[in-house]
């Protein structure tokens, strides 16, 4: 029964019913964890091949003969382009392949635009003292952590079922040149898997920053993601700023962390001439090369776009019995009581629900003591701040199906009861 309708006297009892379940839990003395999005072992399995798909007799070279054990190839070979440009749906020309992290290709990026302005003649970031970053949230804390460490304010755009609310964006650019850049996450956003709609895309396209170095940071981090037979699309930015004539709004990012190895896999990023010019001017600087061995060991496992395609399938039938389990739960425990709303993505890594204003602190330290350790309640806003303390991330690939199972049923519990004990406040 939906909590808002229940008498007092009914509340109380769903209370001391809820407490009952809860310390029953509490007794189990379990050990949980769905704080963060790693890949569980059964994915991780799935790319294993990849650790001896070259072995010390292997032709280590490119089509063109270039040994990728040696130096050279600054923006990586040339085979593993396409893959890329495919994935973040730019052209190959545009890609530079890098070592084996997108988030630090990110910090990269904005730490040469503290010192070197992507725009001929601006001043660098460092000496705008009021610098500002657009952070559309709930979205994700390693972001933020980024703009925070670099001294910029950081504005909350509120996120709509398509994207960021993009009146405020269109609105706050085009007033502030102090506004350097935006956070995006265009599809399966972290966390609440929601992917920009056709028109949020169009409007990014077409903005009109006052800055004239402001840039869109479109982190793509998810974009082969998805968990159920109903995918979303997401059309391409850089085709629209083609047709906008602003190609360079964008800087894209992408990798193969949630594809093949976290923290072993390689990652790139893609950005118009102009952009890209003042990006490699860094890069020549800061490295000869990247691991080219790990860029050939990709391109012989998964050959083509397709490949990667086909073993994006695999980690799809493994996490969608999870994503089902947490939306069942949810669903079936937490639904009919009308406190917490969440979407239902269709990839992704994770789900985002919205607990009862005032109570997600509360809902992560019941967690706790019961045993299951949830990503922070705050995290995933600028500066750790919810402002309505209502928002929680669910990571639910690394647990088992059997314990995320139990964790989504002390999940529902915690929820509920700290949402009874608000009500009754
Ligand atoms: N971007 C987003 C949106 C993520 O969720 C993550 C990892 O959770 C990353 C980037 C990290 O990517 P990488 O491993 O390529 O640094």
């Amino acid at each position: 029964m939906n909590y808002s309708e229940m008498t007092k006297e009914q509340l109380l009892n769903e209370k001391s019913a809820l407490e009952k379940q809860y310390e029953d839990y509490k007794a189990m003395n379990l050990k949980l964890d769905m704080s963060r999005g790693k890949p569980s072992t059964e994915q991780l399995n799935i790319s294993s091949r990849i650790l001896d798909i070259l072995t010390s007799t292997s032709d280590c070279s490119t089509e063109k003969g270039f040994d990728c054990r040696n130096y050279g190839l600054m923006d990586g070979i040339t085979e593993i382009k396409p893959i890329f440009a495919q994935m973040m749906q730019v052209d190959p020309d545009m890609i530079m392949v890098g070592g084996n992290s997108s988030l630090n290709m990110m910090f990269d990026t904005i730490s040469l635009f503290m010192t070197k302005s992507p725009v001929e003649g601006e001043k660098p970031w460092l000496e705008v003292k009021n610098r500002k970053f657009l952070c559309p949230a709930p979205g994700y804390d390693r972001h933020f952590g980024i703009t925070e460490y670099f001294g910029f304010e950081m504005i909350t755009i509120p996120m709509t079922s398509e994207g960021p609310d993009m009146d405020m964006v269109e609105k706050l650019v085009a007033e502030d040149d102090s506004i350097k850049g935006i956070w995006c996450v265009p599809k399966y956003s972290n966390p609440q898997g929601i992917t920009y709609s056709d028109e949020t895309v169009k409007r990014f396209a077409n903005l009109n920053p006052k800055a004239k170095d402001f840039r869109i940071f479109w982190d793509d981090a998810y974009c082969v993601h998805d968990v159920t037979e109903t995918p979303d699309k997401l059309i391409s930015l850089m085709d629209e700023c083609k047709k906008t004539g602003k190609t360079d709004l964008p800087i894209i990012f992408c990798s193969t962390s949630k594809i093949t190895f976290p923290g072993s896999g390689v990652a790139a990023m893609a950005a118009d001439e102009n952009n890209m010019k003042v990006i490699k001017e860094k890069y020549k600087y800061q490295t000869i090369s990247f691991d080219k061995v790990n860029m050939l060991r990709h391109i012989l496992f998964f050959k083509d776009i397709d490949g990667v395609k086909a073993h994006m399938d695999k980690h799809k039938s493994i996490l969608k019995p999870k994503f089902d389990i947490v939306l069942k739960h949810l669903k079936e425990s937490v639904g009919p009581t009308g406190v917490a709303t969440w979407f239902e993505p269709n990839g992704g890594y994770f789900v985002a629900v919205d607990v009862m204003e005032g109570t997600a602190k509360k809902v992560v330290e019941l967690c706790k003591e019961a045993g299951v350790v949830l990503t922070g309640a705050g995290a995933t806003y600028p500066y750790g701040n919810d402002p309505k303390d209502s928002n929680i991330r669910i990571a639910p690939s690394y647990p088992t199906l059997d314990e995320l199972e139990k964790a989504m049923e002390i999940f529902c519990v915690a929820t509920k009861l700290a949402a009874v004990n608000k009500i009754l406040e």
